[in-house]
């Protein structure tokens, strides 16, 4: 039987530990503390205000978009009160490295029998996976990764339209998804389907498809959720995505304390878990039943009584190293349409803009705009931090767009994940075999995938099945 009145700690006030504060509060539990270490709600998903033409307006500087398949999101949304019905459009073009625009999915401009034949098969081997994933690896859209080594699954479910019902299953084939991506696709003869995925993939810092295990790239792109992204039938939210867990937070009980910092964390047997705490007043002890960890797992492991279990787990997650900021222009001079450059998205031009993002259509060429890159590839040198934005300078340059000044720059740790080989060795069931030990549980983005829906709905499961 729950004892809805056990003190929880949440460490963490970004969608996850939001989101879990809610699925907590829906449950019936009524004395929780989330703890944030910066001035906001909201982690990666940060949208600030900008003033251009006299008028302030909200632009991404993490999370921009959802789609039909985000149903915990649309959870916290309508807990919230906030909604996606009124945001920006998602237009884009594509351009070379040169920096020339270019038409790789219109097979009337620059026609040539090569390019026709090429999108004839990438439509194809499009259909081709969408069979192959509902048929030989059934099973493969629910959230998180609990059984895929072993071949089986058990989670919520991603599909439509039983979604968040729970689904449990044997399915030897989804094995093949710790492969990494590029041989997943070779093996069923789908190559061509990268040139699609590539895109909300790569191009969003999530790691380049020769490294990344096939499950992080299906569970996030699942065929629903990448067919939205081709047909343009995105979600964004004109108050910007903080804004979901910024009305989540004030509908809380207890709203996260901002500004406080978990520091250390103790777990002596048989008694109460001791979490330090630093404010602007200072540091305290405060004392808890149960503790839920929505923040980095590996650095969890610098500020708490970590025991061998975890301390072997966690030291095997890796992240990317995403860079973005927000770009000023010259008046008229800036990009009018959001770009993509996949000739960026290799290993081998680690550290160049992959993509630009124009917000406000109606603010034409003055609309300040977001440049992304990722600077690190799993066996090769990062490209330094300052090369990284000199060279994404120079992208825009090319692009005929010179940065006049990065009003907002930052690097993220992003996107933590395993190995193909950790994945395949099981990383997934250690973990789940240590939920609750030390009345201590695992949640945020190493869980599922490193966005929005993902996080939000591992904190569900968190919530449903130990709570
Ligand atoms: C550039 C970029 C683009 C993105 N685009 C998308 C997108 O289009 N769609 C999408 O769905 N997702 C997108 N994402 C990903 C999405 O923002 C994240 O996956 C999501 O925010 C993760 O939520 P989280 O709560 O697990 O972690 P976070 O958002 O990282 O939140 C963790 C929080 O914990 C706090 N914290 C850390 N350590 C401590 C501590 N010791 N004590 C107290 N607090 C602590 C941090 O300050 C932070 O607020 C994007 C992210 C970035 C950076």
């Amino acid at each position: 039987m729950a004892n809805l009145n056990e003190r929880i700690c949440i460490i963490g006030g970004g969608p996850a530990g939001i989101s879990a504060a809610m699925y907590l509060q829906k449950k019936g539990y009524k004395n929780f503390e989330i703890y944030e270490k910066l001035n906001k709600v909201g982690g990666k998903s940060y949208s600030p205000k900008i003033k251009v033409n006299g008028e302030e307006r909200t632009y991404e500087t993490g999370a921009i978009m959802g789609a039909l398949t985000y149903w915990a999101v649309s959870e916290v949304e309508e807990f919230g009160g906030a909604t996606h019905l009124d945001g920006p459009n998602m237009r884009r073009m594509y351009r070379d490295s040169s920096g020339k625009e270019i038409h790789p999915f219109e097979p009337k401009i620059d026609f040539s029998f090569k390019k026709l034949f090429g999108l004839l098969k990438l439509k194809k081997q499009m259909k081709k996976l969408v069979k192959i994933m509902n048929t030989k690896y059934k099973g493969y859209d629910c959230y998180g990764h609990r059984g895929v080594a072993q071949g089986k699954f058990d989670g919520l479910s991603k599909e439509v339209p039983n979604h968040l019902q729970r689904i449990t299953g044997e399915n030897p084939n989804l094995k093949d998804l710790a492969l990494p991506f590029s041989e997943f696709c070779k093996l069923n003869k789908v190559e061509e389907v990268m040139r699609i995925w590539i895109g909300p993939y790569t191009s969003f810092g999530y790691g380049y498809f020769d490294e990344i295990p096939a499950a992080y790239v299906m569970k996030y792109l699942d065929t629903t959720t990448a067919i939205e992204f081709v047909n343009m039938r995105l979600w964004t939210w004109k108050e910007g995505t903080q804004s979901i867990y910024v009305k989540a937070n004030e509908k809380l009980l207890h709203p996260a304390h901002l500004n406080t910092e978990v520091v250390k964390v103790e777990r002596p047997e048989g008694k109460k878990i001791k979490v330090t705490i630093k404010d602007e007043k200072g540091t305290r002890v405060e004392e808890f039943d149960k503790l839920i960890i929505t923040t980095p797992l590996d650095r969890f492991l610098n500020y708490s009584d970590a025991r061998d279990d975890e301390k072997e787990l966690f030291s095997k997650i890796v992240h990317e190293e995403y860079v973005d900021y927000i770009a000023k222009f010259d008046k008229d001079k800036g990009p009018t349409i959001s770009g993509y450059i996949f000739d960026n998205m290799t290993p081998e031009t680690r550290g160049h803009a992959m993509v630009y993002y124009h917000r406000w259509e109606d603010l034409k060429g003055n609309c300040p705009s977001v440049v992304y890159a990722l600077r690190n590839h799993e066996g090769m040198e990062s490209i330094p931090y300052e090369d990284t934005i000199r060279m994404m300078g120079e992208d825009m340059a090319k692009c005929g767009f010179p940065v006049k000044e990065r009003l907002y720059e930052q690097e993220t740790y992003y996107c933590p994940h395993v190995s193909c080989k950790d994945y395949a060795d099981g990383w997934y069931d250690k973990l789940e075999a240590i939920q609750g030990k030390g009345n201590t549980y695992y949640a945020g983005e190493i869980l599922s995938f490193g966005d929005m829906e993902d996080t939000c709905a591992s904190s569900k499961d968190i919530v449903e099945r130990f709570f």
